[in-house]
């Protein structure tokens, strides 16, 4: 494949409700849509940080900063001899794994529709569906926290999961159970306790939680290892698995039973699905995350959630669940817990031009 040419347009649409996690609040979403041409064909791909770097040092603006000043200039005009190639040359070049996704994962829709084939597919997929479960943020009351999971559950989501952090932990997880008795429940705490705090998750274990995703700071994996020794709920592992390397040595430790596998955290499908296989040689459980990115994102995170290993619901949620507009037709929707996937070649899903026009914050051609 020779790239020819990459159309950079950055948009923000308004969020429906703000999204509160332990580091932080947005009311919108930024995101870059990335549509890189070549040989007749655009494929779609999008960087999507959270604005103001909460998740990780990324955001909106280094993004698209690399993108415009040096992947994209780099790439244009470039010839590959296959995906496997190109995703390779990517991966090696300087820049955040959160620049480099939009590119990345814009020639996997390509292949895709080169091959005639959906996306999942292209993936390794063998299911046409993916499992979704619903996640909410931090709010200023429990009684918010349980009328948005009412709202919500009659779509069918397979599991809920609540955000948590210090001070606001076992009694959220005590109301959603008084409330919603047994449903497969989970919590995120998005790296914001330390080991001091065991007692708390030895207080969670008595609430049968499927999961507790990263409880401690992204680096401390010793830390992970010592608090799953001494509690019975497995850990999750999210902001921790960056990339190969923070893998091997999370599961050397024992920090983990199961990861959360972000194709933005992680730079594209090649690394991810590195990730996905080495998951599965390790016997460790896989499921699939979200930012959560605006459509192409999401739509990429349900094709890939479609594989056989990932054997708990993603995060990926339908479009309206967080977001007043998506860029995307159709919309994705989830009914009786699952979303459909197309059956068109490529990501199966036609990005609208006139909604990029309304989002819009800024756009670059890239040619040469
Ligand atoms: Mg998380």
């Amino acid at each position: 494949m020779r790239i020819d040419r990459i159309t950079l347009t950055h948009v923000r649409i308004p969020l429906g409700e703000p999204f509160r996690i332990s580091n932080g609040e947005v009311a919108e979403k930024d995101g870059i849509v990335v549509a890189v041409e070549s040989d007749g064909l655009t494929g779609y791909g999008e960087s999507s940080p959270m604005a103001g770097s909460f998740y990780s040092a990324d955001t909106p603006e280094s993004c698209w900063q690399q993108l415009t000043s040096s992947l994209c200039p780099a790439i244009v005009g470039r010839e590959f001899e296959s995906l496997d190639a190109a995703s390779a040359w990517i991966d090696a070049q300087a820049g955040s794994n959160f620049a480099k996704v939009g590119l990345e994962t814009a020639l996997w829709d390509m292949e895709a529709q080169r091959q005639g084939v959906p996306l999942h597919r292209l993936l390794g997929a063998t299911r046409d569906y993916a499992e979704s479960g619903l996640a909410v943020g931090l709010y200023d009351s429990t009684e918010q926290l349980l009328a948005t999971i009412a709202k919500y559950l009659p779509d069918g989501y397979k599991r809920v999961k609540i955000k948590i952090c210090p001070g606001h932990d076992v009694e959220l997880v005590a109301a959603v159970r008084a409330r919603f008795g047994d449903i497969p429940l989970m919590t995120d705490a998005n790296a914001s306790y330390t080991l001091a705090d065991l007692g708390v998750y030895q207080k969670l274990d008595e609430y049968g939680l499927r999961m507790y995703e990263q409880p401690l700071l992204g680096e401390a994996l010793e830390d992970s290892a010592r608090l799953q020794s001494q509690i019975k709920t497995p850990i999750c592992l999210d902001e921790s698995l960056e990339t190969f390397a923070a893998l091997e040595r999370a599961a050397e430790l024992g920090s983990f039973r199961i990861a959360n596998i972000k194709i933005q955290r992680v730079g594209g499908f090649r690394n991810a699905l590195a990730i996905y296989n080495r998951c599965l040689e390790l016997g460790l459980s896989i499921w699939i995350g979200t930012m959560p990115e605006l459509g192409i994102g999401q739509a990429q995170g349900a094709a890939m959630s479609a594989l056989a290993g990932c054997d708990y619901p993603t995060d990926v949620e339908a479009s309206l669940r967080w977001f007043r507009d998506d860029l995307m037709d159709p919309f994705l929707e989830v009914r009786d817990g699952r979303i459909e996937l197309p059956s068109t070649p490529g990501l199966g899903y036609a990005i609208n031009e006139e909604k990029l026009q309304r989002y819009f914050v800024a756009r670059q051609v890239i040619e040469k």
